[in-house]
C-alpha cells in the first residue's frame, strides 16, 4: 500500500506548528480509538496511520528528514512504525492521559525524588564580607523521624495492603468509552495504608527538627552571594538524595565604604586649603593595617579620586588579589569665618583681581573666566 503523507494523514500544513500536530492527533486518535471502533478494520489503519504520522512529526530530527526526503528519509533511521495497539500505547501512553486530563500521578510518587532546598539569609558586616567569617547558624527543617525511620509505622508493625485498589495505587474508572486508571483516592498511590501510626510523628514520617550548622563564609563574599551547603535541605522521598541549603548572603551598609564589585569607594572631605595646596593624612582601611596614608596633590578638584591599588575587597574569583580603593574627595567651603581668616581670604581675592566691594569688575572677569 503506498504510504499517505504524514501532513495530508493529520489534515495540518506542513507548517503547522507542535500545537497544532498534538491536537490534529488527539482528535484523530480520539474518533478512531480501537475501544470506540470494536472489530473496526478500517478504523484501526487509521489509528495507526495517525499514530505513525504524529510519531514522526512531533519529533523535530525526525520531522526534518521526513520534510527533506519524505518517507525514505526515515527508512535509514531505523523507524517503522507501530506494530499495534501495546506499542502506540507505550509509546503515547502519557499522552493519552494528557488528553483525557488524568496524570500518573502514582508513578511519579514512587519515584525516587531530591528533598526540597532549603534557603537561610545571612547577614554580615562589611569587615566580616572583607575578612571571612565562620557563622553557627540554625534552623528548621523536616527530617525523617528518628522513631520509625520515616515509614510512619509504629516500630514492628505493617501497613496494611489498600483494599480500595487491592496495593495497584490505581484505580480503574470508566469514562465514556475509555476505561482510565487513577491514582486510588484511598491510599494516594501508596497501595498501602498504615493503620498503627507512629506515635512520635502521627504517621508522616517526618518531623520538625532544629539545626545548627557551621557554616564557613569565604572572604570576599558580596550581597546575593550564595553558598551551597549539599545534603542540608529537607530528606528525598522514595530513597532520593536530600535537598541542599543555599545560604544567601546580605552584607550590611558600612558607614565609610560603599562597594562596587571587589573595589571599594569612600568619600573624605579636606578643607579647601588643603586641596589647594595639597596634603598627606590617614584615612581608615579594612584589614589588618587599619589606616592608610594618602597623598593629595596640591590644586586637588572636589570630585577628583584618587585611586589606591589592592586596597578593595578580597575576590572570589580565582587568581586575583584584591581590588581597588577609590576615595573622592570632597572639598570643603567654610561656612563661618572669622574676621581674620575673611581679611585673609579678601587679601588672596586680591591677588586674583577679584573685589568684594564693587559689583563692576566682577561682571567681566566672572563671564571671561567662564567661557574659557
Ligand atoms: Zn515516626
Ligand atoms: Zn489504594
Amino acid at each position: 500500500m503506498e504510504k499517505r503523507d504524514y501532513y495530508e494523514i493529520l489534515g495540518v500544513p506542513r507548517d503547522a506548528d507542535d500545537d497544532q500536530i498534538k491536537r490534529a492527533y488527539r482528535k484523530l486518535a480520539l474518533k478512531y480509538h480501537p475501544d470506540r471502533n470494536p472489530g473496526d478494520k478500517e478504523a484501526e489503519e487509521r489509528f495507526k496511520e495517525a499514530a505513525e504520522a504524529y510519531e514522526v512529526l512531533r519529533d523535530r530530527e525526525k520531522r526534518e528528514l521526513y520534510d527533506r526526503f519524505g518517507h525514505a528519509g526515515l527508512e535509514g533511521t531505523g523507524f517503522r512504525g507501530f506494530s499495534g495497539f501495546d506499542d502506540i500505547f507505550s509509546s503515547f501512553g502519557d499522552i493519552f492521559e494528557d488528553f483525557f486530563g488524568f496524570g500518573r500521578r502514582s508513578n511519579r510518587r514512587s519515584r525516587p525524588r531530591q528533598g526540597p532546598s532549603l534557603r537561610y539569609d545571612l547577614e554580615l558586616t562589611l569587615e566580616e564580607a572583607f575578612s571571612g567569617t565562620e557563622e553557627e547558624i540554625v534552623f528548621h527543617r523536616m527530617d525523617n523521624c528518628t522513631v520509625c525511620d520515616g515509614t510512619g509505622l509504629t516500630p514492628g508493625t505493617q501497613p496494611e495492603i489498600c483494599s480500595t485498589c487491592q496495593g495497584r495505587g490505581q484505580v480503574i474508572r470508566s469514562q465514556g468509552f475509555f476505561q482510565i486508571s487513577t491514582t486510588c483516592p484511598s491510599c494516594h498511590g501508596q497501595g498501602q495504608i498504615i493503620t498503627d501510626p507512629c506515635k512520635k510523628c502521627g504517621g508522616r514520617g517526618k518531623v520538625k527538627v532544629e539545626r545548627k550548622v557551621t557554616v564557613k563564609i569565604p572572604a570576599g563574599v558580596d550581597n546575593g552571594s550564595q553558598l551551597r551547603l549539599q545534603g542540608e535541605g529537607e530528606p528525598g522521598e522514595n530513597g532520593g538524595p536530600p535537598g541542599d541549603l543555599f545560604v544567601v548572603v546580605h552584607v550590611r551598609d558600612h558607614e565609610f565604604f560603599s562597594r562596587d564589585g571587589d573595589d571599594l569607594i569612600c568619600q573624605i572631605p579636606v578643607s579647601f586649603v588643603q586641596a589647594a595646596l595639597g596634603d598627606t593624612f590617614q584615612i581608615p582601611v579594612l584589614g589588618n593595617e587599619g589606616e592608610h596614608e594618602i597623598t593629595i596633590p596640591k590644586g586637588t578638584q572636589p570630585g577628583d579620586v584618587i585611586r589606591i591599588k589592592g586596597q578593595g575587597m578580597p575576590s572570589l574569583r580565582y587568581g586575583r588579589n584584591r581590588g581597588d580603593l577609590f576615595v573622592r574627595v570632597l572639598v570643603k567651603i567654610p561656612e563661618k569665618l572669622t574676621q581674620q581668616q575673611r581679611e585673609i581670604l579678601e587679601a588672596f581675592a586680591e591677588t586674583e583681581g577679584i573685589s568684594f566691594s564693587g559689583k563692576k569688575k566682577k561682571g567681566k572677569n566672572f563671564w571671561k573666566k567662564i567661557t574659557i
